[in-house]
């Protein structure tokens, strides 16, 4: 986000009204998004160019912005009440024509402005361990959202006052201008096409009707959940306005890895080293799994790389239904350090063996044999 509305649009801190709207104008037109299909980029700059219009051409958001300062005044939740859609329009007059109304999916040419509108959606990104992934956890976020204004109900207006005709307009929310032989209608600025206007603003939300806040929220994970898996929070986004609804919450987790665990969707895969004697003789041994402890049962001539399988000691699925399988893979440790004892008792049996206890090697230096000129 930007610092400074007023670097925002490149206009100087006493630029006029009329050099502000013209700086919007341009850079509106450049980054519309019309002109810039999926240009995330141009998208944030375009909101960017709106909301920083919204406070400097309206002189008491103007004054208070200046007085605040940047940081003060947009975690104050002031500001902000319209969309960029309203914005545009209000410079660029009815709905900015078919330019405007293909981008967000008009059709209708001209929008009641007085209509509920539903709060945005709100993305979140949590981190959770492995195991929370795996079993499931109570968790809480604090996230900063509008909510519906309790002094003025989300109408607006201060309590006991009501909206009245915007006199600018008579209440039709656009006026008549003559331009050489055409007469063009435009959005009225005073209200905003609305018709009407607050007879006095809130005065806690400045007639927004909604209020910036830091709300903490559990969140339920299920068990089974993976990294990127976005969880819904149902009507626990922006409060809307004018009586909408609210917006969602997304939650997208991102799942730390493990230690030792790797997870490939509902199966886990654990390397785990083995000596060489029990690879060679067979045996159990430990393996960890995400339930605890099992003893594994391993054959005897099991080669490296070998992945014997836990059947159903996996990940449970996020439907309920089923689980995973653990995969242990054998990595054999050749020992090291070995005095003279053992490598004496460790001569005596390779002296014992013959070319058939190594088939492998066998069958490699006859194949390979060809080659040795
Ligand atoms: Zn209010
Ligand atoms: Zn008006």
């Amino acid at each position: 986000m930007s610092e400074d509305f007023y670097k925002t649009l490149g206009v100087a801190r006493n630029a006029s009204a009329d050099e502000i709207k013209k700086a919007y104008r341009k850079l509106a037109m450049q980054y519309h998004p019309d002109r810039n299909p999926d240009n995330k980029e141009a998208e944030e700059k375009f909101k960017e160019i709106n909301a920083a219009y919204e406070v400097l051409s309206d002189e008491k958001k103007r004054r208070q912005y200046d007085q605040m300062g940047h940081k003060m005044y947009t975690q104050s939740g002031r500001g902000g009440g319209m969309s960029p859609e309203d914005i545009f329009a209000s410079v660029f007059g009815s709905d900015g024509g078919d330019f405007f109304s293909s981008f967000f999916g008009g059709g209708s040419s001209r929008r009641n402005r007085n209509a509920p509108s539903r709060g945005q959606d709100l993305l979140y990104e949590m981190e959770i361990a492995f195991e929370e992934a795996v079993f499931g956890a109570e968790k809480k976020v604090t996230i900063p959202r509008s909510e519906t204004c309790a002094r003025c109900n989300g109408s607006g207006a201060e309590p006991g006052s009501t909206r009245k005709t915007c006199p600018h307009c008579g209440g039709q929310g656009e006026v008549a201008m003559q331009q050489g032989f055409f007469s063009i209608r435009q959005t009225c600025s005073h209200c905003r096409g609305s018709g009407s206007i607050l007879e006095k603003p809130c005065q806690d939300c400045y007639g927004n009707g909604v209020l910036r806040k830091s709300k903490s929220l559990p969140i339920t994970i299920p068990p089974g959940v993976d990294n990127g898996t976005r969880l819904r929070v149902s009507g626990e986004g922006d409060a809307g306005q004018r009586g909408g609804p609210s917006g969602d919450l997304y939650v997208t987790l991102r799942v730390r890895p493990h230690e030792i665990f790797e997870r490939n969707n509902l199966d886990i895969s654990v390397d785990v080293p083995l000596p060489f004697n029990i690879a060679t003789l067979g045996g159990h041994i430990d393996v960890p799994t995400i339930t605890g402890k099992e003893n594994l049962k391993v054959p005897a001539g099991i080669q490296n790389g070998t992945r014997l399988r836990l059947k159903g000691k996996g990940i449970p699925s996020l439907s309920g239904k089923g689980r995973g399988d653990q995969y242990v893979r054998i990595t054999i440790e050749v020992p090291t350090g070995l005095n003279a004892d053992q490598k004496q008792k460790l001569k005596a049996f390779a002296d014992a063996c013959d070319e058939n206890n190594n088939p492998k090697t066998k069958a490699f230096q006859k194949k390979a044999s060809k080659f040795y000129i």
